[in-house]
This record gives C-alpha cells, structure tokens and sequence, in this order.
C-alpha cells in the first residue's frame, strides 16, 4: 500500500510483523504479567482494527489457517451495499447447490426473473466499476494539495492556540510556588492559601485537558494526509486487500444510500455515487457534458492498475 516510515522509505518486513503483532492496534493491552494470550480493553481507546481482525492475522503469522475459512457475511461484503435496479429492493445472497450437488454462492433478487449471478463476476463487476470511477493522477495531486494547505492553516493556528495555553500554565504555576512562599514565610496561612491554589489547580486542569485536544490535531500530520488520499486514489486494490469491516465501511462511504445494479443485465446506476467522492472523480458521463466548462479542460485518463 506504499506506507513509509519516519525516514520516508518502504517499511521493511521486520517492521510490519511487529506491527501485526501487538494488541494495542485493537485498543488491547498485553502485558507479561498476563496469561498468555490474554488482554485489557484500553480505555479510552478503541484501537485501529478489530480485535478479530487481530486474532485472525495472529492466526496467519503463526501458519495456522485452519480457522480462516470465510464467514458468510466474508462471502458476500457486498450484500448490504447492493440494490436491485428493477424493484429497489436489497440483493440478496445464497448458496444454492448446483446440479452436481456443489455450493454456488451467488446474489440475487428475490423478486421472480430479476435475476441471480455469481460472486466472482459480481465482485469483478465491481472492481471493475469503481477503477472507471477512480480519479487521475491529476485530480489526485490537486487534491492532495488543497487539503496539505488546508491542514497547514488549521496546524497553524492550533501550534498558535497550544503555546498560548503553555504560557497560561508557567503563569499557573509561578502563582502556585509564590503562594507557597508566602505560606512559608507566615504571611498567609493555610486555609488562605488553599482558597487561593484550589481555583487555580481547577484553571490548570482545564488547560491540560485543552491541550491534550490541541496534540491530537496537531498529531494529524501530512503523511495522514498522504494515506487518506492514497485510498481516494486506489480504490479498487484497497477494496481487493481489505477485510469484511473495510470493505462495508468503504463501500458506505462511497454509497451511501446502496448501490443500484441491474442483475439482468449486468449494468450499475450512475447516480449513487456519494457527492463527497464524485466531485473529486472524473466520472464518465462529465466528460460528454460539453455544457460544463469544469471539466472540459480536464482529460479522463484510464486509470491505471498493477
Ligand atoms: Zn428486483
């Protein structure tokens, strides 16, 4: 998927399996002092990937596949996404068993002579449809550049904000110590101070907690910017790599309200793609528009794949 390192060069293997190998990425714990194998929800967290993603890949690391065979909702990750063109009901999948008695996994409208067709050519029909929708190289960089100086600005303004409530800290703290002081030197007396300092610890929990808000944008850094819009720019191989929950969660994103297909004749709707994703596509039908003078500079160049 291209993912770099800090120093900007290809992670190595070493690097990946390390990765793949710690629970934190589920938002678990493991420590030494647990059984082995055992783990604790992280607070707070709730980690990058699932947790049975996490045990699957540990699974694949030690050889053992036996357990991997697909679930049914894994046979068919585009059952809550596709919609029948003819009757606007959700397609349906199954495994009827053919004339040899073989399973045959398959989609298909319940509705009588809508028509039915296998997994494979679906998820191929698919494939196939979202790299005509991928944008090209030149729409990619465009928009990678719009966002990078967008982050900027934002970036700026939140290094500004996170000084300021540094500065408001030291200032905290300087009143605290002096209030000590004074306590020490017999010039207020306990009850005193603690008036004094209470108000203050309360403003200073609040600034740490405001901070602590601040590094999270902050941690929102051009290489996540370089990620997101890498997935924009691969679609289908994304799709191809990813597990049942990605998949489900990119196809929502992309459409939203379903996906419409004619089984029958093997042809998707043009117009589910969601708004957030089309304006930065170079769908198609924009390019027989001659009305629009947007796109009319624009070239549609074949997207290309390995
Ligand atoms: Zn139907």
């Amino acid at each position: 998927m291209g993912v770099k390192s800090k120093n900007g060069k290809l992670i190595k293997f070493t690097t990946l399996n390390g990765i793949l190998l710690q629970s934190v990425y589920a938002g678990y714990n493991s420590s030494p002092r647990l059984l082995d194998g055992e783990t604790v929800k992280i607070k707070d967290f709730d980690g990058l990937i699932s947790l049975e993603t996490f045990n699957k890949n540990q699974k694949i690391i030690k050889g053992d596949m036996r357990e991997l065979t697909p679930s049914d909702d894994e046979l068919y990750p585009l059952k809550h996404t596709l919609i029948c063109s003819k009757c606007g009901k959700p397609i349906r999948a199954s495994a009827p068993r053919t004339g040899s008695g073989k399973k045959s996994p398959r989609y298909h409208c319940c509705e009588k002579g809508h028509g039915s067709i296998g997994v494979a050519e679906m998820h191929q029909l698919f494939v196939d449809y979202i790299r005509e929708i991928t944008p090209n190289d030149g729409t990619i960089k465009l928009f990678k550049e719009i966002v990078k100086r967008t982050a900027a600005k934002k970036l700026g303004d939140t290094n500004k904000e996170l000084s300021k409530c540094r500065v408001e800290i030291t200032n905290i703290d300087s009143k605290l110590n002096s209030a000590l002081d004074a306590l020490l030197e017999g010039k207020i007396d306990q009850k005193e101070k603690a008036r004094y300092t209470d108000a203050l610890m309360i403003k200073r929990n609040e600034l740490d907690q405001k901070i602590l808000e601040l590094e999270k944008t902050q941690r929102i850094s051009e290489s996540t910017i370089e990620y997101v819009c890498n997935f924009i720019a691969k679609p289908a191989k994304l799709w191809l790599d990813s597990d049942l929950e990605s998949r489900q969660a990119f196809q929502t994103t992309m459409f939203p309200n379903g996906l419409h297909f004619d089984v029958k004749e093997r042809k998707f709707g043009t117009d589910d793609l969601s708004p957030l994703y089309s304006v930065i596509c170079n769908k198609k039908e924009s390019d027989s528009d001659s009305n629009s003078s947007m796109v009319g500079q624009v070239g549609i160049e074949p997207a290309l794949y390995p």
